[in-house]
């Protein structure tokens, strides 16, 4: 345990100066960098040739390496590992990275990989999810139990990308019976969705909730703004891939319950993937019915892409820090605080450990 001061001074450690943050040209990588930046590391972007000049552009980010695509990141592994360097993982690493990439890695990694295999598995993360108290979408196995509205979601499938709104079985018969790709048959609830970033420090032994976000999602979001009678002729079909992020804040009597979940998900993981559990940044996903119910879709373990609104800072960041604080500058303090009191490891996974 480290004192508590240090998270709030954000004094600069001499330590720290000497380590670089990584990670991939994409996603959540300047929220990450500039935050690594603001605790006094060095930052790399491992960049493709498209977005190289963009992260260039930035005086927060002291080195780039371009490469042709990000499958190419493996090749670079081996040069990487030996430099005093940390990887922070987002959102392309997975989309991006077999899983199998992610354990060969040896570069230290911030947060614990035993988690990847309870996240990528639907049926681990629903074990992990229901023993944590969530409430989940009901799933259908098969079409013939379909008994009310469902979203067809496709395995592996890349911020919501092909999912199909199935009104019932037998619209599942006329068009979702020709897939050929694996999917998931889940209950489809109609509410609002907010998806909950949070941080859970493995050095303080304590959670924040760091914002919230809801996503713009296309078409979806856009089909209210047309009266339902006109797209009867119109023959859209709602999608789902997301665009953007907007930031949202939840009603206060609502809180507790999110603190709640995201407790005892971290609770029950250090139960099921070893003694570290999650840490660090992650995101349950949740859609909110009429009664304050919270569904929950799914749950990602790093930082996401719905925290970048708050660079600057979140409403609910301020209240624990009072200065800004995004996830991604959290993270770096997190890095820091560790090497302050000689404790790396505890924020690394096993695997990377020098
Ligand atoms: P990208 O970095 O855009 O190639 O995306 C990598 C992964 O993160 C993909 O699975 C995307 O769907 C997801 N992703 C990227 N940006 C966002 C966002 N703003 N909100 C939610 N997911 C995102
Ligand atoms: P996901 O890939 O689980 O993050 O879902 C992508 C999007 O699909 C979400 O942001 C929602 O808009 C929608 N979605 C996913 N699951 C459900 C569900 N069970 N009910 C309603 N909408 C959903």
């Amino acid at each position: 345990m480290i004192a508590p001061e240090l998270l709030r001074t954000g004094a600069q450690a001499k330590s720290s100066d000497f380590y670089t943050i990584a990670t991939l040209g994409s996603h959540s990588a300047l929220q990450i960098l500039k935050g690594a930046h603001d605790e006094g590391f060095r930052t790399l972007a491992i960049a493709n040739r498209d977005t190289e000049r963009l992260y260039r552009s930035y005086a927060f980010v002291d080195e780039v390496i371009g490469i042709d695509h990000y499958g190419q990141f493996m090749d670079l592994v081996p040069e990487l590992e030996k430099r005093k360097m940390i990887i922070v993982p987002h959102g392309s690493f997975v989309a991006y990275l077999s899983l199998d990439e992610h354990k060969k890695m040896k570069i230290p990694y911030f947060g614990n990989k035993a988690v990847l295999d309870w996240e990528a598995s639907r049926e681990k993360q629903r074990d992990w999810l229901t023993r944590a108290n969530l409430t989940l979408p009901q799933q259908f196995i098969t079409a013939a139990e379909i008994d009310r509205p469902v979203i067809v979601k496709m395995y592996g499938a890349q911020g919501g990308k092909g999912y199909l709104f199935v009104r019932d079985a037998q619209d599942f018969e006329a068009r979702g019976s020709h897939l050929t790709q694996q999917y998931m048959l889940q209950e489809y609830i109609i509410g609002v969705p907010a998806y909950i970033h949070y941080f859970y420090s493995p050095l303080t032994g304590k959670l924040e909730i760091m914002s919230m976000d809801r996503r713009y999602e296309t078409n979806v979001d856009s089909l209210g703004r047309i009266p339902a009678a006109a797209q009867e002729h119109m023959d859209i079909d709602p999608s789902y891939v997301v665009v953007g992020n907007s930031p949202l804040v939840l009603r206060e009597s609502m809180l507790a319950e999110a603190y709640r979940m995201g407790e005892d998900v971290v609770r029950v993981s250090q139960e099921i993937c070893g003694e570290k559990g999650l840490f660090g940044a992650f995101c349950i996903e949740t859609i909110i019915t009429p009664e304050a119910k919270f569904f929950v879709m799914e749950i990602s373990a790093r930082i996401v892409a719905g925290t970048n609104p708050f660079i600057d800072g979140s409403p609910y960041s301020y209240l624990n820090y009072s200065e800004p604080m995004s996830t991604g500058r959290r993270i770096a303090r997190e890095i820091k605080n560790a090497l302050l009191s000689n404790n790396l490891h505890a924020v690394l996974d096993d695997s990377g450990i020098a």
